[in-house]
């Protein structure tokens, strides 16, 4: 009996649960690029080749070991199909009886496959994604009846459960968190070590190819390119981040520096997120280097916190909210996304490093992220429709199911609190702290107010002067709302004319 057993492009591993029990001599394994899973969302150049190459090369690994695959490439003359028809012609040549595969990550997938029996009338088994270390259910066991659904508190049921860092009931150095020691801006001349660089093979060359004929109107640059394309690869990325970047990951885990995209962050998420590495293996590493006394616990700990804690946790609230998480907008925000997060074309310095990067390497860590790109999208007032489908274009480790979590939910509020207690709003004294980016800037950050002043410092009044009624309950705001009380009428204005200046500024490059 042949059984088709249907990888995913994010599934690219020997352990994946659809592998398990594979039959060499019976089962047929199914890949497929489709031109739509590239196109719908127009992805990054570099996301597409890195997506393209190391589905090409997990394939070739698999038939190395003797299986039979049956791969259906997007440049291929045959290919002009949708992965249905694609499925049913597979179906149909090969006397398929039975498909397996492990469940998608994203709910519209999920939805797609769950009437595949309908659709090719055979039978359908989905296993479980059992390489997250929180299944969908538990998450929503987690979650029921709980007035919150605070981080911290799932994290921490996580490491009991795993048993990761602790000693009995109680964390090891009795704390859960180390946060507080993990802000600091980097030190005057202190360089982070290279990230790490592979090289090209000619499946990769191949794959460029076809992504500059077919994707160059996609944003983003193509070359260089340096990602890991198979596991073997992203083991030594992994490794590079254990040896030389996770000893100081933890202490300038927020710090900005221009020039220095990659810092002393893991750049593991691309290699998680598709399958290459599992989150356990990473975890464990660090752990060993921990034991060893190769890294503090500041560090070990901040980056399982990210692993087991953050990365966990959004797949549980995108599970648990779909699908109407996606059409959240609790700050009624409609401004057009600016042109200039695609070109970098603005005099805010922060943002130009930002965006400038993310299109040369199709990432940006956590902080550019959250507190300059992120920041700006909620101070400014931007649809979440817009914002979501950038971020989800332009990093090549978004996937709906972490992208939205972190978009809707992290930095535009736009769920009513429901992932983070209060919006993560802060004027331009932040960025001047957390990073060297205001001293190459036309605009001064320690200005408040007219042409000269940093935006964000206008912009963030304003926010709050838009959303009093919204947010003026909030607890966590109530220290800033009580000084735009005392704000003066004179002041209030000057913030509002600011704002509306800044605005018809952008709006000329639209
Ligand atoms: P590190 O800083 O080294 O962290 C280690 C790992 O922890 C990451 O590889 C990642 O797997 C995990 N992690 C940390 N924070 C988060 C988080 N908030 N959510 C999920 N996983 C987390 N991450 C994605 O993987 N895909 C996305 O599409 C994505 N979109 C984001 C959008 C916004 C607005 C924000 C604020 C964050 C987003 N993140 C996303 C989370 C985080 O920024 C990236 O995981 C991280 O920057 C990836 O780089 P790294 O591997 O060097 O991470
Ligand atoms: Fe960004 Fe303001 Fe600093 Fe310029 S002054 S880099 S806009 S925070």
């Amino acid at each position: 009996m042949t059984n088709l057993r249907f990888i995913f492009g994010d599934q690219l591993n020997l352990n994946i649960s659809s592998l398990r029990d594979l039959d060499l001599h019976e089962d047929l394994l199914f890949f497929f690029e489709g031109m739509e899973e590239f196109t719908q969302v127009k992805h990054h150049q570099k996301k597409i080749a890195f997506l393209i190459s190391a589905r090409r090369h997990f394939a070739r690994e698999l038939e190395a070991k003797g299986a039979k695959v049956h791969y259906i490439q997007l440049d291929v003359s045959s290919n002009a199909q949708t992965l249905r028809q694609a499925l049913e012609v597979t179906i149909n040549e090969h006397s398929i009886k039975k498909l397996i595969l492990t469940e998608p990550s994203e709910w519209h997938s999920y939805q797609e496959v769950l009437n595949w029996k309908k659709t090719f009338n055979i039978p359908v088994e989905i296993r479980e994604a059992d390489h997250f270390l929180c299944s969908r259910t538990e998450f929503k066991d987690w979650s029921h009846g709980r007035k919150s659904l605070t981080m911290e508190y799932f994290y921490r049921e996580m490491r009991k459960k795993y048993d990761l860092l602790m000693d009995g009931k109680d964390p090891i150095g009795g704390q859960w968190n180390y946060d507080q020691e993990n802000r600091k801006p980097l030190k005057e001349g202190m360089k982070p070590p290279k990230p790490y660089v592979a090289d090209k093979d000619s499946i990769t060359e191949e794959v460029m190819k076809l992504v500059k004929d077919t994707f160059s109107s996609h944003f983003g640059d193509l070359e260089p390119f340096y990602f890991a394309i198979d596991r073997k690869e992203a083991l030594k990325v992994l490794d590079q981040f254990i040896t030389e970047r996770l000893e100081l990951f933890g202490t300038y885990q927020d710090a900005m520096v221009q020039g220095e995209a990659w810092m002393y962050h893991s750049h593991l998420s691309f290699y998680l997120n598709c399958g290459l590495l599992f989150p356990m293996e990473c975890i464990e590493q660090a752990i060993e280097a921990f034991n060893k006394q190769k890294a503090p616990l500041n560090s070990v700990e901040g980056f399982i916190r990210q692993i087991l804690g953050w990365r966990e946790y959004i797949r549980g609230i995108y599970w648990l909210k779909m699908p109407q998480y996606k059409l959240e907008n609790f700050l009624v925000a409609k401004h057009a996304l600016p042109q200039f997060y695609w070109t970098g074309k603005t005099k805010m310095n922060c943002l130009k490093q930002c965006i400038t990067e993310t299109k040369a390497h199709a990432y940006a860590h956590h902080i550019q992220r959250l507190m300059v790109l992120g920041n700006f999208t909620l101070l400014a007032g931007i649809d979440p429709q817009e914002v979501n489908e950038w971020y989800w274009i332009v990093y090549a480790d978004a996937y709906e199911w972490v992208e939205l979590p972190n978009v809707s939910g992290m930095i535009l509020y736009a769920d009513g609190g429901l992932l983070a207690s209060k919006p993560y709003a802060a004027s331009g004294a932040y960025i001047n702290r957390m990073s060297n980016y205001c001293k190459g800037c036309d605009y001064k950050v320690k200005e408040k107010n007219g042409a000269d002043a940093c935006p964000f410092n206008y912009l963030y009044w304003d926010f709050l002067l838009r959303n009093k009624k919204r947010l003026e309950k909030n607890p966590r705001l109530m220290r800033s709302f009580q000084t735009l009380e005392k704000m003066s009428q004179e002041k209030q204005k000057n913030i509002k004319e600011d704002t509306q200046r800044f605005f018809k500024e952008i709006a000329r490059d639209l």
